[in-house]
C-alpha cells in the first residue's frame, strides 16, 4: 500500500554557479578572482521543491556530473523524508573512504531534502530538528583581511566594531614576525572589550603557529584557527600542550569520523564545520552533537559560500546546544546577494546576532533571474 505521508523524488537538477568576485580575497592559500558553488534543486512526485547548495569552489560542472550520474540514480522515487538512509544510499556511490567531492556533493542534496521536509511539515527546519530552538544567533564577523598593511587591518577592525560587532576575525599568514605584529596591532585598535580571532588558513608549521599561538594568547585572542594543515593531528596536540589559546578547526572536514579524533579528545576548543561541504545538515548536527559531548563549541563556518549555507547553518546553529558563534563574512558576494530572497548576513545583523529564517523549510525564495546570471558565468568560465 503507498504510504500517503510520502514524499518520492521525481528529478535532481544541479545548477552550477560561478561569479567574478567584486573584490578579489585572499587568504594564506592563495588568491581568489572567482570562485564557484553548485545550486542543487529536488524535486518530489507531490510537488514540493527542496534547494542546497554544495561548497564547490572551483570545477562546478563536476558536481554537476557527479549529482546527476552518481546520485539522482539512486534516490528518484525514493521519500525524500527518510533523509538518514538516503544519506548512506548517496555514501555508497562511490567506494573508497568518504571525503572530498562526494561528500560535497551529498551535503547539497541533504540540504535540499531537509528543506523539503520543512516544506511538507510547514516548518523552520531549526524547530523539526528539535533542539534549543533559538531565534536569534550570534555572528562574528569575517575578516579583518590579509591587506599587509598594519594600518589598513586596524582600520577594518574599528570599523566593524563600530557596525555592532563584539567579535571579530583577523586573518593572518605570511611570517610569523608578520603576523606578531598584526595581531598586537588589531588589539592595540580595537581595545579590550571586543572578542578577537585569528585564522591562518594552515599557514605554519608546529614551531611556527607556536610562536603566533604565544602571541595571540599574551594578546587576548580567544581562538586559532586552523594554524597548521588539517592532516597534522599530532601537530595540533603538540600545540595545544605548548600554548594557551584555544584552538579551532573544521571547515576542511568532511564527514563526521574526520572530526573525530580532534574533537573527542579536546585538542580543539572549537568546531567549525561548513554545512554545504560536511555533508549537509544531517552529517553537520552530528558533529555539533558530537563536539557537545566533549564541551567542543559548535562554530559553523560560513566563509565565501553562498546564502543557501547561511540559512543552513542558522537552522543548525538555532539547534544545537553548544553553538557559539557563526561566522559572518562581511565582504560582498554575489552567491550571498543574488541567489535567493534572504538578504546576507553582513546586511542583516544586529547588535551582533543574526535571525533565524521562519518560513518553511531553509525559509528562502530563490531568484531564478540571479540564478540564471550565474549560471551563465559558470558555463562561460568552463
Ligand atoms: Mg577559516
Amino acid at each position: 500500500m503507498p504510504d500517503a505521508a510520502a514524499h518520492p523524488i521525481a528529478d535532481i537538477i544541479a545548477h552550477p554557479l560561478t561569479q567574478k568576485l567584486p573584490t578579489p580575497t585572499e587568504t594564506s592559500w592563495g588568491r581568489y578572482d572567482a570562485v564557484s558553488i553548485m545550486l542543487v534543486e529536488v524535486r518530489t512526485t507531490t510537488g514540493l521543491t527542496g534547494y542546497g547548495e554544495t561548497l564547490a569552489r572551483f570545477a562546478p560542472r563536476a558536481y554537476a556530473e557527479l549529482v546527476e550520474r552518481a546520485l539522482k540514480p539512486r534516490l528518484v522515487g525514493r521519500d525524500a523524508l527518510n533523509i538518514l538512509a538516503n544519506w548512506a544510499l548517496m555514501r555508497r556511490a562511490l567506494s573508497g573512504r568518504a571525503g572530498g567531492m562526494l561528500i560535497e556533493a551529498i551535503a547539497g542534496v541533504d540540504i535540499a531534502l531537509w528543506d523539503i521536509a520543512g516544506k511538507a511539515a510547514g516548518l523552520p527546519i531549526y524547530r523539526l530538528l528539535g533542539g534549543e530552538g533559538r531565534a536569534s544567533v550570534p555572528v562574528y564577523a569575517a575578516s579583518v583581511s590579509w591587506d599587509p598593511l598594519e594600518e589598513r587591518a586596524a582600520e577594518q577592525a574599528i570599523a566593524f566594531a563600530r557596525r555592532g560587532f563584539s567579535s571579530i576575525k583577523v586573518k593572518i599568514g605570511r611570517s610569523p614576525e608578520a603576523a606578531c605584529k598584526r595581531i598586537a596591532t588589531v588589539r592595540q585598535a580595537v581595545g579590550d572589550g571586543v572578542e578577537l580571532t585569528a585564522d591562518s588558513n594552515w599557514a605554519y608549521n608546529l614551531d611556527e603557529a607556536v610562536m603566533v599561538g604565544k602571541a595571540l594568547e599574551r594578546h587576548g585572542y580567544a581562538w586559532f584557527e586552523e594554524p597548521l594543515r588539517p592532516e597534522d593531528e599530532d601537530g595540533y596536540r603538540q600545540l595545544r600542550a605548548r600554548c594557551a589559546v584555544p584552538l579551532a578547526a573544521g571547515e576542511s572536514n568532511y564527514a563526521v569520523d574526520q572530526a573525530m579524533a580532534l574533537t573527542c579528545d579536546r585538542t580543539l576548543s572549537v568546531l567549525q564545520p561548513n554545512v554545504t561541504r560536511s555533508g549537509g545538515i544531517t552529517e553537520t548536527l552530528a558533529m555539533a552533537r558530537l563536539a557537545a559531548q566533549h564541551d567542543v563549541a559548535y562554530a559553523p563556518h560560513v566563509g565565501m559560500s553562498g546564502i543557501i549555507c547561511e540559512a543552513a547553518s542558522l537552522h543548525v546553529a538555532a539547534a544545537a546546544a553548544n553553538t557559539r558563534i557563526m561566522e559572518c563574512a562581511a565582504s560582498a558576494n554575489l552567491f550571498k546577494s543574488e541567489v535567493a530572497d534572504l538578504r546576507p548576513g553582513g546586511e542583516r545583523a544586529e547588535g551582533g546576532m543574526l535571525s533565524v529564517p521562519q518560513g518553511p523549510g531553509l525559509g528562502i525564495e530563490i531568484n531564478w533571474e540571479g540564478v540564471a546570471r550565474m549560471e551563465k558565468m559558470a558555463r562561460e568560465a568552463a
